[in-house]
């Protein structure tokens, strides 16, 4: 039997459950199963023949659309030339000038990569890097790390740790010690349907920073990590000033900042980074997703001069970080990051974002008043939107309505009471509109 027809047997006779799928319903899912056949450009097609616009650029990642004929073409050169070579002690040159045109691209002192394969991974990269920097730069009472409430930096157990979405801890026991969390930088009475940045006052939430650092005493904090725009958790952004002086009162006290990037770097946000486009220089920010077009799994961080020179200079002889994965800067992912990057310059993709965001943001703004609305965020591709609850049922209503755009022919995302969209970065004005059209109409078939 064919590969295909095997599938097509297991399907047709519902026996979904050797696969395991991620943050999935999977018991709801094997009774309606949604399954996509290939992608090409702004759509996927399901093997049922639909075709669905996709207004969340896979899942934050396929910021050029899918099967970009560049992307697809440099990965299959790879694999025909060199499919697999180690990162520890060797290294293939394409890797070099992959981090190379990374850390250009971030602002200031962030000039060094090193290659994961995920978001989460970078995350646990990041926060390994910050304790052993200190401890190798002589402070290793710095063992304290710091999150915020709500904020999302992927799955494993550092990540988790300083994470701050309650479904994603609670059934894992006590994750690392000495955490602590700043608060959620967003208040929905104030803030509600801001443009772009929210408009409270930044101190409010970041006191009780100032009161962590004053109870534990700053020699023992390592470092902060925040996401400059809070993605997964339904688009929130900080209130203006925030994340400048955030950084003013790391930077006071010696602790290290960590942007999780992994969502806004390369042009989510209509430039580079978050980093770039809030001018501020954080001590090291991760990324992932749209490095590579999502096309082959690959993340990474990018560590500041200090951070970097310091191991370089104050390790023991041999290996400074003793850290790396079997396909850190994989040959496979280095390809496509090597075309995605090319991409994005030759299209001035950034600028591209940068132009429409204007547009988008008026057009996501008009469904205040719409059924369910209670809130409206956005920023460059990014825009959120609080579903009214339904009784006690937290996020029912905002899957319905993610349900009925799929329906109508997009594909969005709902967490919780938010619905998300994340439009593939080179979608026109049309595109754009059909996006917001469509949950316009999702909203009002919902009610
Ligand atoms: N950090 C942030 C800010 C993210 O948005 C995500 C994924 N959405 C991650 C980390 C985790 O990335 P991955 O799923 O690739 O592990």
């Amino acid at each position: 039997m064919s590969a295909q027809n095997q599938a097509e047997n297991i399907i047709k006779n519902d026996d979904l459950s050797a696969y395991w799928m991620p943050f999935t319903p999977n018991k709801a899912f094997k009774d309606n199963p949604r399954l996509i056949d290939r992608a090409e450009g702004l759509y996927y097609y399901t093997t049922d023949g639909r075709k669905i616009l996709d207004g969340f650029a896979g899942l934050w990642c396929s910021n050029l659309g899918h099967g970009h004929p560049k992307i697809t073409e440099a990965i299959q050169d790879q694999a025909a030339k060199l499919d697999y070579v180690t990162g520890f002690n060797f290294a293939h040159p394409q890797a070099f000038e992959l981090a190379h045109i990374i850390q250009e691209q971030f602002p200031g002192q962030l000039n060094h990569v090193f290659f994961t394969n995920s978001g989460s991974e970078a995350v646990d990269t990041a926060l390994k890097v910050a304790l052993a920097y200190h401890r190798t730069n002589g402070e290793a009472s710095r063992t304290r790390l710091i999150g915020r409430v709500g904020g999302y930096h992927g799955v494993g157990f550092g990540g988790i740790s300083v994470g701050g979405m309650v479904n994603n801890r609670k059934m894992f026991g006590s994750l690392l010690s000495g955490v602590d969390h700043m608060p959620f930088p967003y208040d929905a009475s104030k803030d509600a349907f801001s443009k772009g940045e929210a408009t409270s006052d930044p101190l409010v939430y970041l006191k009780p920073f100032e009161e962590m650092i004053a109870l534990h005493d700053e020699s023992t904090i390592a470092a902060v990590i925040v996401e400059p725009m809070i993605g997964s958790n339904g688009v929130f952004l900080p209130p203006k000033g925030y994340l400048q002086a955030l950084r003013a009162i790391t930077k006071k006290h010696g602790i290290l900042l960590i942007f999780d990037e992994v969502i806004t770097a390369f042009g989510r946000l209509g430039q580079a980074n978050g980093a770039s486009y809030f001018g501020v220089e954080p001590d090291m920010c991760t990324f992932a997703k749209g490095v590579n077009n999502g096309a082959v799994p690959m993340g990474g961080v990018v560590v500041s001069s200090d951070i970097y020179s310091c191991f370089m200079e104050k390790s023991a002889p041999g290996i400074e970080l003793f850290h790396g994965y079997t396909y850190s800067s994989h040959p496979l992912a280095t390809a496509a990051g090597l075309a995605a990057q090319a991409v994005y310059k030759e299209e001035a993709v950034y600028d591209q974002v940068s132009a429409r965001s204007p547009f988008f943001e008026e057009a996501i703004h008009s469904l205040k008043g719409e059924p369910y609305v209670e809130d409206i965020r956005n920023m460059g591709f990014a825009a959120g939107i609080t579903i009214e609850r339904r009784g006690d049922a937290v996020g029912a209503r905002a899957f319905d309505v993610f349900m009925k755009c799929y329906e109508l022919g997009v594909m969005v995302r709902s967490n919780g009471d938010n619905l998300a969209l994340s439009p593939i970065l080179t979608s026109d004005e049309t595109v754009l509109e059909t996006l917001v059209e469509t949950v316009r109409k999702a909203l009002r078939t919902v009610a």
